[in-house]
């Protein structure tokens, strides 16, 4: 059947690492899930293998055979989930695309909705949640995450959000610019901009298989979404070495006072060597500090982004409206 022209074509993205006893559940529900509206929209999946060590592959390349909407992309070794949605996104195409977990955390019916918002006209519609299913210690160190960032990240970005969410194409042409290795992708979409909204949802249980996300993998990814939106840890170095500095200028004042106000319990030495331990101590932090300014703009150059993203241009009123490439 040919597709008509106005079909838009709206493609899934899995990112897959040793989900075996998810991939068929997982294919089933979109699939469920997704037939109502066959009729509107043209659907894809594209799977991403991030090196997976049990049967995964073997399960996609079946898929792969039983349903021609499927692509199933083999990374050659385990780059990460951050990698394999990024590669999903450079060689995915369509209209608009839906990043999922593929261990059916991000409930596919949850997709409808996005898709809703989309053809509100929003080009980026996060799945923000109400109330997720993990273990209390995920959710306390995933708030004292956020907490963090949101305090020190330049960009807005959103709380209790993953990567599960809808981005439109022009979104996605953007993000294929953004090539820095430490990838935190939903910053990297906070700060595109464009139109994003939210939808609440209620995040389940991974249903089978363990997280792909130890504590290692964990911390890292944190470091790196602090890190990649935030120079904030290298000006605490110049703060601290004020504050040092500023223990020596008190401990001045306190010598002076005692030889001063109470001249027979000074003892000889002790004034000389802690103040200039404070004082040195300070200007060698502050130096850090200077040091630590000349680092984090070498570093967001060398990060190389696209200085902005043009989203459309007017001219006089009535000329057509361009979105440049
Ligand atoms: N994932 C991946 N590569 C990895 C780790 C995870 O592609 O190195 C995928 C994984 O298959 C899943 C998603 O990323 O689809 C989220 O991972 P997971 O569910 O293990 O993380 P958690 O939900 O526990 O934070
Ligand atoms: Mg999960």
């Amino acid at each position: 059947m040919p597709t008509k022209p106005t079909t838009r074509r709206v493609a899934f993205v899995f990112p897959i690492y040793n989900e075996e006893a998810n991939i068929d559940l997982l294919h089933k529900t979109v699939d469920e899930v997704t037939a109502p509206l066959a009729e509107r929209y043209d659907f894809s999946f594209l799977y991403v293998d991030d090196g997976s060590r049990d049967g995964s592959l073997a399960k996609l390349t079946e898929l792969a055979e039983r349903d021609q909407r499927v692509t199933v992309i083999e990374l050659s070794r385990n780059f990460g989930h951050q990698m394999a949605v990024t590669a999903g996104l450079d060689l995915v195409d369509a209209d608009a695309v839906i990043i999922m977990d593929s261990d059916l955390q991000d409930p596919p019916r949850v997709a409808l909705e996005l898709l809703e918002k989309w053809e509100e006209g929003y080009d980026v519609v996060y799945a923000q949640r109400r109330s997720r299913q993990d273990s209390a210690f995920k959710k306390l160190t995933a708030g004292a995450f956020y907490w963090s960032l949101r305090k020190m990240a330049a960009v807005d970005i959103p709380k209790n959000t993953g990567d599960f969410r809808l981005i439109d194409r022009k979104v996605v042409d953007e993000l294929r610019k953004y090539r820095e290795r430490d990838r935190f992708l939903r910053g990297l979409v906070s700060y595109i901009g464009f139109k994003q909204t939210a939808v609440l949802f209620d995040r389940d249980k991974r249903h089978a298989g363990v997280t792909g996300y130890p504590l290692r993998k964990m911390l890292r990814f944190a470091a790196d979404g602090i890190l990649g939106f935030s120079t904030t840890p290298l000006r605490m170095i110049t703060r601290m070495g004020y504050l040092i500095s500023l223990l020596s200028f008190l401990g001045v004042l306190y010598v002076v006072g005692v030889k001063l106000f109470a001249p027979e319990t000074a003892v000889p030495g002790w004034a000389f060597i802690t103040i200039a331990m404070f004082f040195l101590g300070g200007i060698q932090i502050i130096m850090l500090g200077v040091l630590g300014s000349y680092i984090g703009r070498t570093y967001s150059q060398v990060q190389n982004r696209p200085l902005y993203g043009v989203a459309s241009v007017r001219t006089r009123p009535g000329d057509p409206v361009a979105v440049p490439e």
